[in-house]
């Protein structure tokens, strides 16, 4: 019998700001040590458990080695679709745990040491084709979705939107996506740099775009000679599934969350109207459906949105799922925070497979 959860969820508080501390923010989540996450506040007295939780004293090194992205660049490797998202309210850290602070200063180049998940996931991905000789064919896609638009970060020009399929073989794709090639480790960042740029300039024009819009950069990895390693079961959540000769990692910087509600004490989900929290929630939906024991299993609804619809072959079948909750210390985020842990807690019922 193996037991794991759909999705590993863990947790990243980040230090107060500067203009935080300036105002007298108080400091109201904690890590308790042992996957425990402590908010404590006025009327809130709360522990969340992960599997893993980085303080604000956590360098960008040791969230990628602590969080179990390195096994996700290898089980990518080996042909799983592999996926992370960094989700939170606008300024909790999700683009800094992501890429670092390189992605908000053109100015200076951010040190090697504040580099994010990314730039460390490729250093290991190259790293690894390398000690494989030239077995694995590597190629990038950036897609934006905004107001559940999809935009290809990638390819030049004025941003067109490209219409979403589905195909029996290929599943959901973007139609007319541009996957580039690469190499090198320069290659892939300067690849990332130029979408997140695009990302930008346009949220210059359309106030907080960038907060409001969900970011997917994906790596495709085709195993050139075929062959696959063997991986031990205990690292593979679905034993069923089987590694296909093609894998992906994919990493998902997802929109604000501050504008997420739930109604009803049994989570029963708020139609709104506005297109982020729609799909915010319904990948929380998917995630939770999925996190419930097989048996019970309904009708998983990817086509709720765009982002399921995109991310439905990494969250079901055999895909194998990061969850990042970020999280900023402030008493004044205090609700949206809950509000984020809740949603993490999703993924934290324990699925059991025979
Ligand atoms: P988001 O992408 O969630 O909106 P950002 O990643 O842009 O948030 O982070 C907001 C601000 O907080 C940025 O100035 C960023 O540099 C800073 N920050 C976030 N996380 C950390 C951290 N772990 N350590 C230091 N500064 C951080
Ligand atoms: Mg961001």
């Amino acid at each position: 019998t193996s037991v794991s959860p759909p999705a590993r969820p863990i947790a990243r508080v980040r230090p107060l700001t500067c203009t935080e501390t300036r105002r007298g923010d108080r400091r109201v989540v904690h890590s308790l040590g042992d996957g425990a996450v402590h908010v404590s506040a006025a009327r809130h007295d709360a522990t969340f458990g992960f599997s893993a939780v980085f303080d604000a004293g956590a360098s960008q090194e040791a969230v990628f080695e602590g969080s179990g992205m390195r096994q996700l660049v290898e089980l990518a490797i080996d042909g799983f679709s592999c996926t992370v998202f960094a989700f939170g309210q606008t300024g909790s850290g999700k683009t800094y745990t992501l890429m670092g602070p390189l992605a908000q200063s053109e100015t200076q180049p951010a040190s090697p040491a504040l580099l994010g998940l990314m730039q460390r996931s490729f250093a290991c991905l190259l790293e690894q084709s390398r000690s494989r000789g030239s077995d694995l064919a590597l190629s990038a896609s950036y897609l934006e979705i905004y107001n559940e638009q999809i935009r290809d970060l990638l390819s030049p020009g004025p941003p067109c939107a490209l219409p979403l399929r589905w195909s029996k073989t290929r599943g959901f794709y973007v139609e007319n996506q541009l996957s580039v090639d690469f190499e090198s480790l320069e290659a892939i960042v300067s690849l990332l740099l130029q979408g997140s740029q695009r990302r930008r300039t346009s949220a210059h024009a359309l106030n907080r775009h960038s907060s409001r819009s969900h970011a997917l950069l994906t790596i495709h990895i085709r195993n050139r000679a075929g062959h696959q390693s063997i991986i031990p079961l205990t690292r593979v959540p679905q034993p069923s599934a089987c590694p296909s000769k093609q894998g992906t990692l994919c990493f998902v910087d997802l929109a604000g969350s501050e504008r997420v509600k739930e109604t009803g004490s049994s989570g029963e989900l708020s139609v709104e109207a506005n297109s982020i929290n729609r799909s915010l929630l319904a990948l929380g939906h998917c995630i939770s459906l999925l996190a419930k024991p097989r048996g019970k299993w309904t009708h998983i609804p990817y086509r709720d949105s765009k982002l399921t619809r995109l991310l439905a072959r990494s969250l079901g079948g055999s895909g194998i799922t990061l969850m990042v909750a970020c999280i900023s210390p402030s008493s004044r985020c205090l609700s949206e925070t809950l509000s984020t842990l809740h949603y993490a807690s999703r993924a934290r019922r324990v699925t059991t497979r025979p």
